[in-house]
C-alpha cells in the first residue's frame, strides 16, 4: 500500500532537499504534520523487489523514482528542489531534529552520507585509526568532521596550500600534506624521493607566494 504525504520546501539543492511535513497519509507512522525532513535522491520505488529488500533501492529492478527528473507514478515529472510542494514515500524521508539548524543537515543528505556510509562499512568510526581524506571540498570536508567525531587520526591531502589553515586550525586534521605542485604537477611523493622529478617552484607553492608561471 502507497503511503504518501506532502511537504512543503524552504531550503534545497536540485535533488536532495529539507522540508517541513505539511500533510501525512493515513498510513504514515513515523512522521507527523511540522517534523522537519530530509529527502535525498529517491522519492519512490517498487519497495517489493530483491533490491528494494536488501536496502538497494535506487537499484530497484521496476525503476526507482528520483527526486529530479524522475517520472513518478501519476506520469508527472519530478522537479526536486525546484518544486513549491512534493509527494515523497516516508520510507524516503529522514527525520531532522526540529532544533537543528537547517542549514547544517543539508550537507548530510548529499556529501554528508557519501562518506559517511563507506566510512561505517570499512570501520572507520573506531578511535586511534588513520584516516586520509583526499580533497577539502564538500565530501572532503564532511570526511574530516566524521572523522574527528570518531576520534580518528586525520591526515588531509591536497594540491592547494590554501586549504591548509581550514584543515588543520579549523576542522582539526592532525596533518596536511600537499599531494601535488598545483601548477606543474609534479607529484609530492616524488619530489620527496628524488624519483627523477624535481619543481623548482616547490618551495613558493608550499608557502603560498605569487604564482609561479607554468614549466
Ligand atoms: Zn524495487
Amino acid at each position: 500500500m502507497l503511503m504518501l504525504f506532502g511537504l512543503e520546501m524552504d531550503l534545497e539543492t536540485q535533488d536532495i532537499l529539507w522540508c517541513l511535513v505539511k500533510e501525512v497519509g493515513s498510513h504514515v507512522r513515523g512522521f507527523r504534520v511540522g517534523d522537519h525532513v530530509g529527502v535525498g535522491t529517491i522519492v519512490n520505488s517498487c519497495k517489493d523487489c530483491e533490491y528494494c529488500n536488501n536496502g538497494l533501492e535506487y537499484c530497484c529492478s521496476k525503476g526507482r523514482i528520483s527526486t529530479f527528473n524522475g517520472i513518478d507514478v501519476d506520469g508527472t515529472i519530478t522537479k526536486g528542489g525546484y518544486s513549491s510542494y512534493i509527494v515523497v514515500h516516508e520510507r524516503f524521508c529522514f527525520k531532522i531534529p526540529n532544533e537543528y539548524p537547517l542549514a547544517s543537515a543539508a550537507p548530510l543528505l548529499c556529501a554528508g552520507i557519501t562518506v559517511y556510509s563507506p566510512m561505517i562499512r570499512h570501520n572507520m568510526n573506531v578511535p586511534g585509526k588513520s584516516l586520509g581524506v583526499i580533497g577539502l571540498g564538500g565530501l572532503g570536508h564532511m570526511a574530516v568532521k566524521f572523522g574527528k567525531a570518531f576520534g580518528l587520526k586525520i591526515t588531509v591531502f591536497s594540491t592547494s596550500i590554501s586549504k591548509k589553515e581550514e584543515a588543520l586550525n579549523l576542522l582539526g586534521a592532525n596533518n596536511f600534506v600537499i599531494s601535488s605542485c598545483w601548477s606543474c604537477g609534479v607529484q609530492a611523493a616524488k619530489v620527496a624521493a628524488n624519483e627523477n622529478e624535481s619543481c623548482t617552484k616547490w618551495q613558493q607553492n608550499e608557502e603560498g607566494r605569487a604564482a609561479p608561471t607554468a614549466r
